[in-house]
């Protein structure tokens, strides 16, 4: 009896001997990434970004800290907001990418990159300096117009403000957040060709009344 099962012990040992390993030599080898992956990082977009902290009061947990206020460049008063916080604590992020879901102007995008390790617990709030400099390589989840491009997040090409949106609306053309980004670039106003050129799709007129802001901070 003891003898019948140590040969079938001895089976399987030989059986894995001669299998191809399933497993990789991580990091030296990469498994291929869906481009619908949630990475542990986040794409944010300030360019896009209205500061209306839809985000941070969709986040169940509400690690999502935004502070705003008017800009000095504001075409009229209250009209844009100039963002002086926006803090992501993502020891406590489950990625659930409810936030991404509620930005309305595709500011935020779930990130595609996942070597986020750090030692401390601070270094893991990602602050708005980090994600301004952060590579642009956001994740197609949520994004149909980024799929639809055939993008692929690991493809190594950062991705433009002006060629994640899902819509060429003017404001987004020539303006930042409290900021008259033409100017500040030097340059004119994007063509409606040139903007969205990613995937761009007519502008849903739900989208465009939903131009709400807060005066919150989240
Ligand atoms: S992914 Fe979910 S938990 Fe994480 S910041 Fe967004 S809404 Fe909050
Ligand atoms: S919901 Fe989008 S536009 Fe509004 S504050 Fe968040 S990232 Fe910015």
């Amino acid at each position: 009896m003891y003898g019948s099962a140590m040969a079938r012990g001895l089976l399987v040992t030989l059986k894995n001997l001669v299998r191809k390993p399933f497993t990789i030599q991580y990091p030296e080898q990469r498994l291929k990434q869906h481009p619908r992956f949630r990475g542990e990082e986040f794409v944010w977009y300030e360019e896009r970004c209205t500061g209306c902290a839809s985000c941070a009061k969709y986040c169940p947990l509400g690690i999502i800290k935004i502070v705003t206020s008017p800009s000095e460049t504001a075409p009229k008063e209250g009209d844009k907001y100039l963002l002086e916080v926006f803090d992501i604590d993502l020891q406590r992020c489950m990625f659930c990418g409810l936030c991404v879901e509620a930005c309305p102007y595709d500011a935020l995008f779930m990130g595609s990159g996942f070597e986020e390790g750090q030692y401390s617990r601070e270094n893991m709030v990602i602050t708005i300096d980090q994600l301004r400099q952060s590579d642009k390589h956001p994740s197609t989840w949520y994004r149909p117009q980024l799929e639809a491009a055939g993008y692929m997040p690991n493809s190594g090409r950062p991705l433009g403000w002006r060629e994640v949106g899902r819509e060429s609306w003017r404001w987004h053309q020539g303006e930042k957040a409290g900021m008259r980004l033409a100017q500040a670039e030097g340059s004119s106003p994007v063509k409606d060709s040139e903007a969205g050129s990613l995937g761009s799709q007519p502008e849903p007129a739900d989208r465009a009344s939903a131009d709400g802001r807060s005066e919150d901070p989240a």
